[in-house]
């Protein structure tokens, strides 16, 4: 000890990648202190393991090299887990927080560790329409989800006033309730105002409920007096007309008295059929964010966090083949979870790679299991035409095959997921635009020509078939 000293070293190299990185990646990973040098390398602390692989991960090859290019020795990073107590961490993101969290509660010692609570939480008990277990803490934030969960994080301290609307959107499973409810539950903790969660689904039910029984002015005065509303799965009111224009009053009402509305949707909403154009710019107003399916890391992480948040201890091991395993959606990674709890509390015994590769068997063997594939679609569609398949997909413009691949098109949008870029992509390097022209040009021939319609249903068949 005291022989080497790099601390310079180290300071300037944080300061280099503070500058090069995003200010989220920043404070989301360099919560890191240095701690002392030795030989050729310097030791610096983290608050977690799971921390410390992470950061190993993205960033000590960056670390390694920066500090040779400052020292001219190649000194390595050892990092070395030490638990904080709060109020000396760094800033934190909300994912810092659980991970602190989950050292200190190991930590016995942090009943007797001062514990100024940040805000003075009014304690109101659970929200009627929120899950308690949709919080903040239990938000794994990775670089798929970060923008999102930080502008999240922002509503909740701010409701009204940083981003009004937001409008979350991403593809199934991916947190977008979670998100929104993250949102609900802490404002409802710490801003103490009324808040209102509902699917747009319910909203539409409730809606013509009203109607039905002479209640509109009931509903009107319920939505349009919450402090924040937050509507969950808005694509839902695709064609729901009277509904819509609903909406778009109460989303008037809102927006001039500075209250907070919130949506999530499973597409973008330039993708949404069937809408109002005056309810869709108000969607696009405010703040637009999108959630990607978590990386390999994220999901790892997010595993880890859901066994902790259950109480059950599973291998990191098994966590990282599910992890590797399973890359559709946060869902689905939780239902590997759950399954492999169900058979160690059956069969009491403890979770064993062995065990979780014989379990998982099936779900790991058919990724995209009951979800239609865009080539299956294709495949039908173009022996149904007797194309062959490269054709259908190729940049040949003729008629006979352009209205198959549109109308391959048509069904891919009606059935699977995918997004208007992605079937694009699919669909021979096409842009987002032309698959959005050719559902157009069948949704028109269909008006016309509503034969097509058996068509298409007939096709529908196939493609359900087409596997089994
Ligand atoms: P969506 O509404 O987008 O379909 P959900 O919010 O219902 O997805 O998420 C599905 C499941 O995945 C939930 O149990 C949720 O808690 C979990 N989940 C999704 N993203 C994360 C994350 N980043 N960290 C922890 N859990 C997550
Ligand atoms: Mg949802």
């Amino acid at each position: 000890m005291g022989t080497w000293d790099y601390s310079i070293f180290w300071k300037e190299t944080v300061n280099q990648l503070k500058n090069e990185l995003s200010e989220q990646e920043y404070t989301m990973w360099f919560n890191m202190e240095y701690e002392t040098s030795e030989e050729l390398s310097i030791v610096v602390s983290v608050p977690s393991g799971f921390y410390r692989d992470q950061v190993k991960q993205r960033y000590q090859g960056r670390i390694e090299g920066k500090l040779y290019e400052l020292s001219g020795h190649h000194l390595s990073v050892d990092f070395e887990i030490k638990q904080r107590s709060k109020n000396t961490a760094a800033p934190s993101s909300a994912s810092q927080d659980n991970i602190e969290e989950k050292e200190e509660k190991k930590s016995s010692s942090r009943a007797s560790q001062a514990q100024p609570r940040v805000i003075d939480q009014k304690e109101r008990g659970k929200h009627p329409q929120l899950r308690e277990d949709y919080t903040f803490e239990n938000f794994v934030i990775g670089e798929n989800n970060s923008f999102a969960a930080n502008a999240a994080l922002a509503i909740a301290k701010n409701p009204g006033t940083a981003y009004n609307p937001c409008l979350i959107y991403g593809g199934v499973g991916l947190g977008k309730t979670h998100l929104m409810q993250a949102i609900g539950n802490l404002s409802w903790k710490e801003q103490g105002c009324k808040i209102i969660y509902i699917t747009a689904e319910n909203f539409t039910n409730e809606f013509v409920e009203s109607i039905k029984n002479n209640k509109t002015t009931d509903f009107k005065n319920k939505y349009r007096n919450a402090d924040m509303l937050l509507i969950d799965d808005i694509h839902f009111l695709q064609k729901k007309i009277e509904t819509q224009e609903e909406l778009f009053h109460t989303f008037n009402a809102l927006y001039d008295a500075k209250k907070q509305i919130m949506f999530t949707c499973d597409r973008p909403v330039s993708e949404l059929k069937n809408l109002s154009e005056r309810l869709r710019s108000r969607f696009e107003r405010g703040l637009n964010v999108d959630l990607q399916p978590p990386s390999y890391e994220t999901r790892c992480a997010i595993l880890a966090k859901k066994s902790e948040v259950r109480g059950i201890s599973i291998p990191v091991e098994v966590l990282n083949l599910i992890a590797k395993n399973v890359s559709s959606n946060v869902r689905d990674l939780e239902a590997s979870l759950t399954k492999l709890v169900a058979y160690a509390e059956l069969t009491k015994k403890p979770v064993t790679l062995e065990t979780a590769q014989q379990q998982l068997r099936d779900v790991f063997g058919a990724p995209k299991q009951n979800n239609v594939t865009i080539e299956t679609i294709q495949k039908v569609v173009a022996d149904y035409f007797s194309l062959s398949y490269t054709d259908l997909k190729s940049k040949k413009r003729t008629k006979a095959i352009s209205f198959p691949r549109q109308l391959a098109m048509y069904i891919a949008r009606e059935i699977t997921e995918y997004s208007t870029t992605e079937l694009g992509m699919e669909f021979g390097g096409r842009d987002h635009t032309t698959v959005m022209h050719g559902c157009q040009k069948i949704e028109e021939r269909l008006k016309a020509e509503p034969s097509l319609e058996t068509t298409i249903q007939k096709l529908n068949k196939l493609i359900k078939d087409y596997n089994s």
